[in-house]
């Protein structure tokens, strides 16, 4: 148990696994290696039950504190969904203010205010309140960077971003195409453009970013960063990545796992969105279609299919309820693959199942997570990016420099365009079976072991850590 004082730290996170995730587990780190307590602020409005189980078993010393619920009623109802975030963020910071000042009071009192990468909005209170400030980034250092560069992006160009003549060149960073930044940027007439304007700047009133990187996946650009950090351009980073939570035998054994066991070593093509990707009706059967010509063995979590909203998912419909989105693949496709694949429905025990070593292959939308996890299995991937910063991470993962993952880069203005049975059925036995895939695995097998040197103990995820943990602990008020 830590001390009656620990030293406390609060960690604001915006709802979807993608976030709560990395956020429970750098409190539980913080709280097992650094002895600190913490508490966790979620907001109430946008949750859904489903996105805060993580939080159902924390640690005693870690806590959650939801922020009250704030009325959205005002906006448009295709509102874009950063919109509806921030705006959230927006309309609780009153509330988070009386939340941050009870703390202060508490003998324990606040060593860090930590916001997760959509909430920066917040900083500013912790400013106001003399508190030590940070983002805890869940995405890729690249796309941290290109999200600073909005406001540059912005001020200095006038056409839509997909189609500047040249690649946006950043520092230390893969050169990315207009139409691979992040999606809200992508229309300068949705009132979410000015957002993510002001969200670069937010940015710049952290101390520093902690970020859920590693060396060997993006060495150059933390290389850059730091050199811009040390001319005082951006507050200093430390890549403390990459986690990956720990795998727990209690929940026992999720089906699809005994059905790996009985699969050869690395023949199991793993196909999964994340926790709110969301493909159409037509692209769901078209996947399905290519999975099965691939004559590949696969595992795929299935979502119930969207026709309006890539990320549907994140918060399912009431229509979704009750109902199992496997009904909605091509009729008689569960009975012709039983033999080769095994679909499974809304949710699979990812870390395991990448870890199993009947999986040879990952078809994944390149959530940060997700793309994390991977190369910590050193198991390759087929980039199949959504929406939000995926199709930079995919840029990434995708590059000479990376190498993890083969990717059909779609052409501009291609939204809404199905990826044909043929195309899918070529990327999973490439992956599998292929020379690309050959090399993607080699690569992969190099990040998995650049992973654990940043894992092991006395390792760099500790020394950062430590390095930032010195930080408040000088800074404290
Ligand atoms: N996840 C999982 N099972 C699923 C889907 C997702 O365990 O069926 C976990 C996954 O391991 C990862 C997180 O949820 O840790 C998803 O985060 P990511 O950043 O990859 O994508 P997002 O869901 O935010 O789009």
């Amino acid at each position: 148990l830590p001390p009656v004082h620990a030293p406390h730290v609060v960690l604001l996170t915006s709802p979807g696994a993608g976030h709560v995730l990395p956020v429970a587990e750098l409190a539980t780190r913080l709280a097992a290696h650094h002895g600190f307590t913490a508490t966790i602020v979620t907001y109430t409005s946008l949750s859904s039950p489903a996105h805060n189980s993580p939080l159902a078993s924390l640690p005693a010393c870690v806590s959650v504190a939801a922020l009250p619920e704030v009325p959205l009623d005002d906006l448009p109802a295709d509102a874009h969904i950063v919109t509806r975030v921030l705006t959230v963020v927006h309309r609780t910071l009153p509330h988070l203010r009386d939340l941050l000042r009870s703390l202060l009071d508490s003998p324990s009192g606040v060593a860090a205010f930590l916001t997760d990468m959509l909430c920066p909005a917040a900083l500013v209170v912790a400013k106001e309140l003399g508190v030590p400030r940070y983002v805890f980034f869940t995405s890729s250092l690249t796309s941290l960077v290109s999200l600073l560069y909005t406001p540059e992006l912005a001020r200095t160009t006038t056409c839509e971003c997909r189609y500047l003549p040249e690649p946006v060149v950043l520092p230390g960073c893969v050169p990315l195409h207009g139409a691979d930044l992040v999606d809200p940027v992508q229309n300068r007439s949705d009132p979410v453009y000015p957002l993510m304007i002001d969200l670069g700047l937010d940015y710049l009133v952290a101390d520093g970013f902690i970020v859920n990187t590693f060396d060997a996946m993006e060495r150059e650009t933390l290389v850059a960063f730091k050199e811009l950090s040390d001319k005082g351009v951006y507050p200093p980073v430390y890549a403390v990545g990459p986690f990956i939570r720990s795998v727990s035998d209690e929940l026992g054994k999720h089906s699809c796992l005994r059905w790996l066991d009985g699969q050869p070593d690395g023949s199991v093509l793993y196909v999964s969105f994340g926790s709110g990707g969301t493909l159409s009706t037509e692209q769901t059967a078209e996947l399905a279609a290519g999975l099965e010509a691939s004559e590949q063995k696969f595992l795929w979590v299935v979502h119930f299919p969207s026709d309006k909203d890539r990320s549907a998912g994140y918060f399912g419909t009431s229509a979704d309820r009750g109902n199992d989105p496997l009904s909605y693949l091509p009729e008689g496709f569960v009975e012709r693959t039983s033999g080769t694949g095994l679909a499974v429905p809304l949710w699979a025990p990812q870390v395991e199942i990448l870890n199993h070593p009947a999986v040879g292959g990952f078809l994944s939308h390149c959530g940060w997570n997700s793309t994390l996890e991977s190369a910590a299995a050193g198991v390759p991937m087929v980039a199949w990016p959504l929406f939000a910063e995926q199709r930079v991470n995919a840029v990434l993962v995708s590059s000479e420099r990376v190498g993890l993952a083969l990717w059909a880069r779609p052409p501009i203005d291609s939204d809404g365009v199905v990826v044909p049975r043929g195309k899918v059925a070529e990327l999973a036995r490439e992956l599998m079976a292929g020379e690309k895939g050959a090399a993607a695995r080699k690569k992969a097998d190099q990040l998995r072991e650049g992973a654990e040197m940043a894992l092991a103990p006395g390792g760099p995820q500790r020394r950062a850590l430590a390095a930032v943990i010195s930080k408040w602990k000088s800074e404290a008020v």
